[in-house]
Formats: C-alpha cells, structure tokens, sequence
C-alpha cells in the first residue's frame, strides 16, 4: 500500500461513518488498524492528515463502534510511531535517511520470517555489546573496591584484637574509613602500620568512655562512620590518619565538627530557614493536631524539623504549643 492508497482508505472510512454505514465503516478501520504503517514517512503531510482524520474519527463518529474502532487503530498506529522512532540509532537521524531506512525494512517485510530472525539477532548482538560495556565499567569500579578493601584488609590485620565481636567490627569500619584516606593519596607518607594504631586509639578512646558498648558508643561509630566515608568530607580522613585530630578529641566532637563544610553551610541554612518558619507558625493558626502539649494539654501545636545530628539519622522535631507557647523536641 502507498501512501496515496493510504488516504483514500481513510478517506472511505470517515465517509462511510458519514453515512451511518457503521459496519463498513468498522471494517475499514480494522483494515487501516493492521495496516504496516511503518513503511510511511510519518513527518509527511499525507501520513499527518490520516492519524488526524483517525484522531476525529475517534472523538466524533456517529456510530459509538467505530469511535471504538478508532482508538484502536489509532491505538495501533501510535505505538508503531512511538516504537520506531525510539528504535531509531540517533535520535538527530534527519528525516531523509528515516525513510531510506523505512524502505529497506518494508522490502523484507515480504519475508516475515527472516526479517524477525534478523531483528532477534540485532537485538542480541546490541545487548551482547552493552554487556561487554557493562562489564568494562564494573572492571573499573571492580579494581578500585577491591584496591580500598585491600587496603583495608591490610590495616585490619595489623590491628590488634580485641576478644569482642562489637569492638572488632568498630575497628574493622574505622579501618575503612582511614583506607579511603589512604587510596584517596592523601596520607602516603603514613604507613599501614601507623593506620592501624589510629584505629586501635580511637575505638580504645570509645569503648573507655563508653564502656558498656551500648546506644552511645553505636551512636558514635554510625557518626563517625558517616563522616569518615563521606565523599564530601576528605579532610576529615585525612587529618585523623594525620593524627592532626588525636583520638580522644575526636570522639568528643559533634556531627557539626565532624561534618564536611558543606555539610555545616547546608545545616546552617536548613536552621535559619526552620527559625524563621517556627517564628511565622506562631502567629499563624496551629499547623497540627497530632502532638499534646505537655504544660496545658491542648492539642494545637507547630512544628519543624531539623538533621542536628549527622544525615543518616532520623531528623529532631521541635514543637511549639500555640496556646501557651510550651516549646518541645524530641527525636
Ligand atoms: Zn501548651
């Protein structure tokens, strides 16, 4: 079918409707519905005016089956449309060489079988090929893991043992930790050896202060865990590997301290923003129901929250009772 044949099958359906010929009408569009619309130019005007006489076709037939009809052919049609410019090898392909292409393909499509057969085959060898690329990038990232946890497995085992499956594990993250410094070439004059003593200091300074290994010190290790594998935060790994921080310092110091500076620029800003939106909520009607002030009981309250501690952790809310201004948080 050309494209001339095309319009005049259109042409016949739309005129058939006209004359509440529903039957004929339907029949036509079932026609058009499995019709190889792919050997058309679809930027042509002629191949234009036919999904538009479909598209009316579909909104304001007579009869209600060949609106039916319709959508589905138009159905049909924009999914060919959809899939084969989509299958398009460059989307910049101009229009021109589109339609050698369309051509090419409507030529075997007299040999059906060979053609999918080729299709499945294409298919293959372009999904073999973005495997082959796949694999290549994994390769990459592959050699850098394996080179951090090299790196870290050489740390841990010069590190001393502690008979404690809790303080082993701390060790064997903040290891990890001081691996990224070191893979990162920002400690090469340090040993692996002297790493390994950081690591000891540190998690000896935890498990002193917090010597029952409990909520505190977990809490510590999943901070200093962040911070110290933060991509953001390099200088952080760097002056503990350093020992430019000593241990006893570090573990006192907040997620604020901790964090990379732009990390502290985002929590400032976060702050002011939350402030000013606590200070218009006051005089504002009450924003929830869901929390009882604990000093008058009511239930009409404001509240904002806020990442105090490092971004891994749930966020801290603050409340404020609209009727007695009682404030609260809780996390
Ligand atoms: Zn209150």
């Amino acid at each position: 079918m050309n494209i001339e044949e095309l319009v005049g099958l259109v042409q016949k359906a739309v005129n058939e409707d006209e004359n509440e010929n529903e039957e004929r009408a339907v029949d036509i569009l079932t026609q058009l519905e499995s019709t190889p619309i792919e050997a058309f130019d679809f930027t042509s005007a002629k191949f234009a005016a036919c999904g538009k006489s479909i598209s009316a076709l579909r909104k304001k037939a007579k009869s209600e089956l060949v609106k039916r009809k319709a959508k589905e052919c138009k159905d049909a049609w924009t999914k060919i449309i959809v899939s084969k410019s989509s299958n398009g090898t460059d989307s910049k392909t101009p229009p021109q060489k589109k339609t050698t292409k369309t051509t090419t393909e409507t030529t075997t499509t007299t040999t059906t079988a060979p053609k999918s057969d080729e299709n499945i085959e294409e298919k293959k060898k372009e999904k073999g090929e973005e495997k082959v690329e796949e694999g290549r990038n994994t390769t990459t990232e592959n050699d850098e893991k394996s080179a951090l946890e090299q790196v870290q497995r050489t740390i841990a085992s010069k590190i001393e043992q502690t008979n404690n499956a809790t303080r082993d594990r701390s060790r064997d993250v903040i290891a990890y930790g001081l691996a990224l410094a070191h893979c990162e070439g920002n400690c090469e004059d340090i040993s692996v050896t002297s790493l390994a003593r950081i690591v000891e200091e540190v998690e000896d300074a935890m498990s002193e202060k917090w010597k029952d290994l409990g909520k505190e010190y977990k809490a510590k290790l999943r901070q200093l865990a962040f911070n110290m594998k933060d991509p953001k935060n390099p200088d952080l790994r760097r002056a503990i590997a350093k020992r430019e921080i000593d241990a006893t310092t570090l573990i006192d110091l907040s997620s604020e301290e901790l964090g990379s500076d732009e990390r502290r620029a985002a929590n400032q800003s976060i702050r002011e923003h939350a402030e000013a939106e606590a200070v218009r909520g006051q005089r504002k009607e009450a924003s929830t129901t869901a929390f009882k002030c604990g000093k008058c009981g009511q239930r009409a309250c404001t509240f904002y929250q806020l990442q105090t501690r490092s971004a891994d952790e749930p966020m801290t809310t603050f409340v404020t009772c609209v009727n007695c201004e009682n404030r609260w948080k809780f996390c």
